[in-house]
């Protein structure tokens, strides 16, 4: 019998778009340790991940979720409509209310079920749904699941936004209209222009739905995000985040209305279905989101935003003149293009100590092919200067 997954591997291969696990033997950090295939651990520093305040290995998110161990035990038995809510979930729920502002919030085991499970519960087939292109997977993947009527607009484009909402509200007279953006958008770290989103959204009468994954924690006062930063939070019926992100810990919440919120309790498969989050993951991430409405959190904020400008300024120039634009958050994508380009440079990379990931198709278009660089609030100054030293050097010799 022929090995038809071989097959398909070596086609990816070919194409430079096959991908592999590494192993490291440490906590998350500005540095971790990389077990090599030859078993040899490598220190190496870590521009790779999006615990943007370094909270992953906190001391206060570890204890929160060790006594809620040692009270609760690890498993949460069943989805919490058979088995009940713990008063983790009830505390998470309700500190996520508090710091974002709005009348309730629900949390998902994850932000990719946050959306599984909010979009089809938003949408029916005869709904229309209006999405950015650059949008992550798990909103592109909620959005096809629902099977509503899908139009995705070019990036942060309100005319054609516009032109979009225009068509839906003359060929679907009556439909529910649900514009979906992020905040700061994953592979390329800019935002959306939310000010005028929420202005179209009101002219046109649709819903709009906001992913924050990479703004909590980062942007506005106290990390409540985008919505809260242009002064919008109350416009926007939907707003979607991560807590496996700047907030350090695994899971993923809807913040909205309480109706929003009782319907989702209804209607969203990926929390009927699935068993809660386990307590102590919530009690760590009632303890991080704590850490970020005090002040210490928001100093922590403000570090993480002078590491950002310092790459800003010494980050040498990709071939997207990345400069001339504005720095909005706390990834800086390095346009690379070819695919086999990309993987040679990060691999370069890693034998002078870094680990900065290539990003491909199809997690960005063909061609389009980048190093996805993400600044922490625990990095070193001179680590990120030893970065930007050897991306110079790398990239002057292509
Ligand atoms: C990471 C991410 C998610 C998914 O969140 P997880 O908690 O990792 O499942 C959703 N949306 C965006 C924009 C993301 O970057």
């Amino acid at each position: 019998m022929q090995d038809l997954f071989a097959q398909q591997l070596k086609a990816l291969r070919a194409a430079a778009l096959d991908r592999h696990l590494f192993e490291i033997s440490s906590p998350q950090g500005p540095e971790i340790t990389v077990v090599g295939r030859d078993r040899r651990a490598r220190r190496l520093i870590n521009f790779s991940s999006n615990d943007y305040l370094g909270l992953a290995n906190d001391s206060r998110l570890r204890e929160a979720a060790i006594a809620a161990i040692n009270e609760f035990g690890v498993g949460a038995g069943a989805s919490r409509l058979i088995s009940g809510t713990q008063l983790q979930h009830v505390r998470l729920e309700r500190a996520l209310t508090k710091w974002k502002g709005t009348e309730a919030a629900l949390c998902f085991s994850s932000g990719y079920a946050a959306a599984l499970g909010t979009i089809p519960a938003l949408v029916t087939k005869n709904d229309v749904v209006l999405l950015d292109k650059l949008c992550h997977a798990s909103l592109i993947d909620a959005a096809k699941l629902g099977g509503a009527r899908l139009r995705i607009f070019p990036h942060n484009n309100l005319r054609k936004l516009e032109s979009h909402l225009q068509w839906a509200r003359r060929e679907h007279t009556g439909k529910r209209v649900l514009i979906i953006t992020e905040s700061v958008f994953s592979m390329d770290g800019d935002r959306a222009p939310l000010r005028d989103l929420v202005q179209l959204k009101e002219q046109f009468d649709a819903l709009l739905m906001l992913d924050e994954a990479h703004a909590v924690g980062v942007i506005g006062p106290h990390g409540r995000g985008l919505a809260t930063e242009d002064g919008v939070s109350d416009n926007i019926d939907v707003q979607m985040g991560t807590l496996s992100k700047a907030l350090g810990t695994s899971g993923g919440y809807i913040c909205g209305s309480r109706s929003l919120i009782e319907w989702l309790i209804n209607r969203a498969r990926s929390f009927i279905y699935s068993t809660a989050p386990p307590p102590a993951i919530a009690a760590s991430a009632v303890a991080a989101v704590d850490f970020l409405a005090s002040s210490d959190g928001e100093q922590r904020r403000l570090q993480l935003w002078e590491k950002i400008r310092l790459m800003h300024q010494l980050l040498p120039e990709d071939r997207s003149n990345r400069k001339s634009s504005a720095v909005g958050s706390a990834i800086f994508p390095w346009i690379v293009g070819d695919e086999q380009a990309a993987l040679d440079l990060a691999a370069a990379l890693n034998s002078e100590g870094f680990v900065v990931p290539a990003i491909r198709y199809p997690t960005v278009p063909k061609g389009s092919a980048r190093l996805r660089i993400t600044i922490t609030a625990a990095h070193q100054e001179d680590q990120i200067e030893a970065l930007c030293h050897a991306m110079r050097r790398n990239s002057a010799s292509d």
